[in-house]
């Protein structure tokens, strides 16, 4: 039975509830069943940190478009959510909450610090599940994981085991990334690097038993307290003979060898002198293994100057340390010049400190025989990455891709499962050993623990319950595995994807998933970046609270193509009054049909009138191109053909011609039945389509239109079925609408009220296409607001004639008496037109519109600005 709809649309009214109806009907949990069709998803998991911010409301839009869109198609559909625990961001926010008490995690020890960040993920854990829940994300709740949770860390364990047997993890010293905030290394791709203004300083050493001098040129003048040697080009004249003799370091007053290194030094460059400090510079560090210079740590691991950098330095801040490296330069007069110097300066993306390069001992990852097969699987279409452009960057960086450091001088994460004897044994295993093996002596856990991408880059098969070989029997992990689809942000493309392949052909023998979708960033109306200083940021969650969860995710999947994704409030607004639109239309249907009639036998097809047929028609065009476009991942695409479908073509004409019958003003008790029919077709098979893109308000209506089916997130999703598609009755309806159109155009550049009425003359250029007119000469009539229309006749003398989709028409005016009233009409419609041209023209003449905007949005506005020209030329001749 169907029930009345509110009056208004009001998504706060309902939203909260909807969700709540579908996690009861456990919908979204799917039975672990090998032999049906299934689809599975992972949720690229956010940091258990967070609050879920536009991008997230992004990528998890798209992912639940796809999951409803093959949940209603008829697949055993997945999605399974979770967190991650995110080690570096997660260990500061405590750390801040500490700083706050005025302890630092080393006051707590590492256990109860550890303690102290479970408490504060039990505290937040709920609430990414409540965002998520509030944008209508249909993940299965009773699947969700989090990256330390027992099964998970079981299988991080398995992997690094592993792995250190297979002689693809290794401990060694190597010269990293260094956070002096965070004190820990971190990964290449962490490092971010930032444009600054700073100053390149010339520096003077003299050459020991000559009076002759070697300039070099450094930003980081500090670091020369740790210089090892003075390099040139072996084939440089200028220096040649220097090479074997030492230079004397200024401050120190050490003699360092000069040394000739054809890959360290650019003769071009500069003076062609190089300092060398292998403890502080990736090339340096390389130079000084080819020349056997030593490695010379003057920065320790908080940022302080070490004793080796001498009694005047020792325990100094690395900053103060430069200034009083700068002037004691000066005093000696070795400091040739400063410059002003623009460069990139390598800090830690989470917290901004620069990178000091230090050497330690970490564990890496042997990344090459990782990424051939990682490789080899985009190449072989195994992986499929849209847009198919970044393809070309992930062959790239794969095949110049690094050893991956995984070990973190954190305490929040799955601690490295290598024990050490005081004896330098280390024993690696999946059981705790109690004593060393080899020697018997007790043994302590590594204190590192692993990079935050080690057990996301296990993501897609954890999360299914695999937990190393043997232990890979989960029935989810048996139906669900591979997954299908990827869709996450390109700008974790190398942190997670590509590992997520690696890790998942290394161990599961598939890729982890067939497609991967890289969706673009949202930025602002003018292109800019969203931040909270400049405060242009949009609050997800202060969207859905004002203008509801469908009209946000609506407009961010009209806007999900391209790198970079233009988001405004103003377009959140336009797609709001889309979904109040759908409201209303869905009201105005359901005071006129019958829902009873869902349940009757298929429409008789041939009893249907020419209007009925072309809008099914266009029906179906619209469903072939829904279903094709998701397939694409456009979702722009195909939002926007429901958009036109909806609003333009149902809304605009259909509604509006079905009103003569449904309203009884015109045909006969079948015809109207008929009609009836069709709207509820319609209808139903508009908010089925619409569904994945606007879960809540399409689900309100369909439970209160009652039906077969329970509810619509399981209802069918639409298919085209060719036997709808009708070029003859689209071709005739056109004609009507452009007909009725033109009417509407000409009275008003004759400046005509709607009131005056007039006869219409049309003709067929068959019997049929006249019979038609015949036919619909009410659709006419009623929509042009006419007196008659008089098909096959001949108009009299002084008509207004036109050409209207090849059919010739004829408008009979009053006498052409012209009144000052009519030409004041005239005239506010010339304006009227004016203006909007002219605000066209000014959106076309903006490039920031016509570089950011989808093409068929500014395609129309050219085509309005066409016809906005060739009406004002017309109206301009009647005044
Ligand atoms: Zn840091
Ligand atoms: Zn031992």
């Amino acid at each position: 039975m169907k029930e009345e709809l509110a009056t208004r649309y009001e998504p706060s009214q309902f939203e909260q509830r909807i969700y709540a109806f579908w996690e009861a009907g456990g919908y979204f949990t799917p039975v672990a069943d090998p032999d049906k069709p299934k689809f599975s998803i992972v949720i690229p998991p956010p940091n258990v940190t967070g609050r879920l911010h536009i991008g997230h409301a992004l990528v998890n839009t798209l992912q639940d478009i796809i999951v409803r869109w093959k949940r209603m198609s008829g697949f055993n559909t997945l999605w399974v959510p979770g967190t991650d625990h995110a080690g570096i961001a997660t260990q500061m926010v405590v750390e801040r909450q500490l700083a706050k008490e005025g302890i630092s995690r080393f006051d707590l020890g590492r256990e109860k610090f550890v303690e102290r960040v479970w408490q504060w993920k039990e505290q937040h854990s709920t609430e990414i599940k409540d965002q998520l829940t509030r944008l209508g994300a249909s993940a299965d709740w009773s699947r969700e994981r989090f990256t330390l949770d027992e099964g998970l860390s079981r299988a991080v364990r398995y992997v690094f085991v592993k792995l250190y047997q297979d002689g693809l993890i290794y401990r060694d010293l190597a010269m990293v990334n260094w956070c002096p905030q965070c004190r820990t290394a971190i990964s290449d791709i962490e490092v971010e690097y930032r444009e600054r203004h700073g100053k390149l300083y010339h520096i003077d050493y003299p050459v020991e038993g000559t009076d002759r001098r070697l300039t070099v040129a450094t930003t980081r003048p500090e670091t020369m307290l740790g210089d090892t040697g003075v390099a040139v080009h072996p084939e440089d004249e200028r220096y040649q003979d220097l090479i074997g003799r030492n230079a004397i370091l200024p401050i120190a007053n050490r003699p360092i060898p000069i040394v000739g290194d054809p890959i360290l030094v650019d003769r071009a460059f500069g003076t062609g002198v190089v300092k060398v400090t292998p403890a502080h510079d990736k090339n340096d560090y390389e130079a000084g293994l080819r020349n056997g210079l030593p490695q010379m740590q003057v920065i320790a691991e908080d940022g302080r100057m070490t004793d080796a950098a001498g009694p005047d330095f020792a325990g100094l801040d690395r900053f103060e340390a430069r200034k009083k490296v700068v002037e004691l330069l000066r005093e000696q007069g070795s400091l040739v010049k400063i410059e002003e110097h623009l460069h990139n300066v390598g800090v830690h993306g989470k917290c901004e400190t620069d990178i000091e390069p230090m050497i330690s001992r970490q564990w890496f990852v042997k990344i090459e025989p990782l990424a051939a097969p990682a490789i080899e699987a985009v190449r072989s279409g195994a992986v499929q990455i849209i847009p198919q452009s970044w393809e070309a960057t992930y062959f790239n960086w794969m095949e110049n891709i690094h050893d991956w450091t995984i070990s973190r001088q954190l305490w929040w994460g799955h601690r490295i499962p290598a024990f050490h004897c005081p004896n330098g044994h280390t024993t690696v295993t999946m059981d705790e050993p109690v004593t060393c093996p080899e020697c018997g002596a007790p043994v302590t856990q590594e204190t590192d623990v692993l990079d935050t991408w080690f057990s996301s880059g296990l993501w897609p098969f954890s999360t299914l319950g695999w937990q190393g070989e043997g232990h890979d029997d989960d029935p989810d992990y048996k139906t669900f595995y591979p997954t299908d689809t990827l869709i996450t942000g390109f700008d974790i493309l190398f942190f997670w994807v590509a590992r997520m392949i690696m890790m998942g052909l290394r161990f599961t023998g598939r890729a982890p998933f067939s497609q991967v979708f890289l969706n673009g960033l949202v930025r602002d109306e003018q292109g800019q970046k969203m931040s909270k200083s400049k405060g242009n940021v949009i609050d997800p969650l202060d969207v859905v609270n004002e203008v509801g969860a469908d009209a946000l995710r609506f407009t961010l999947a009209v806007a999900a193509s391209g790198r970079d994704i233009p988001l405004g409030k103003s377009r959140i607004q336009g797609y709001s009054a889309f979904v109040n639109k759908i409201w209303n239309a869905s009201r105005f249907a359901m005071m006129h049909i019958d829902t009873e009639l869902r349940d009757a036998k298929p429409i008789d097809r041939d009893r249907l009138a020419t209007v009925e047929r072309w809008i099914l028609s266009r029906l179906n065009t619209v469903t072939l191109e829904v279903n094709k476009q998701l397939s694409l991942f456009r979702f722009d695409e195909a939002a926007n053909a429901l958009y036109q479908f909806f609003w333009h073509e149902f809304c605009d004409w259909y509604i509006e011609m079905a009103k003569p019958v449904l309203l009884g003003k015109h045909g006969s008790d079948e015809g109207r039945a008929l009609a009836k029919r069709v709207l509820l077709e319609v209808l139903d098979r508009s908010l089925r389509l619409l569904h994945p893109f606007m879960p809540f308000v399409t689900e309100e209506i369909w439970l209160k239109l009652g039906g077969v089916e329970p509810a619509i997130i399981i209802a069918p999703y639409p298919v085209p079925e060719s036997d709808l598609e009708d070029p003859d009755a689209e071709r005739l309806t056109d004609a009507v609408k452009a007909i009725i159109t033109t009417v509407r155009n000409v009275r008003a550049e004759r400046g005509f009220t709607p009131k005056d009425r007039f006869t219409l003359y049309v003709r067929g250029n068959t019997p049929r296409e006249s019979n038609f007119f015949r036919e619909n000469a009410y659709l006419l009539t009623e929509l042009a607001r006419l007196n008659e229309v008089a098909v096959e006749a001949e108009p009299p003398a002084g008509t207004h004639h036109d050409v209207v989709e090849g059919f010739h028409i004829a408008i009979a005016f009053p006498e052409k008496v012209v009144s000052q009233e009519q030409l004041d009409r005239v005239r506010r419609e010339i304006e009227k037109s004016e203006n909007e041209l002219a605000s066209i023209e000014s959106r076309l003449g903006n490039e920031q519109f016509t570089r950011n905007a989808p093409p068929h949005i500014v395609q129309a506005a050219q085509a309005r600005q066409a016809e906005l020209k060739a009406r004002l030329e017309k109206l301009q001749q009647n005044q």
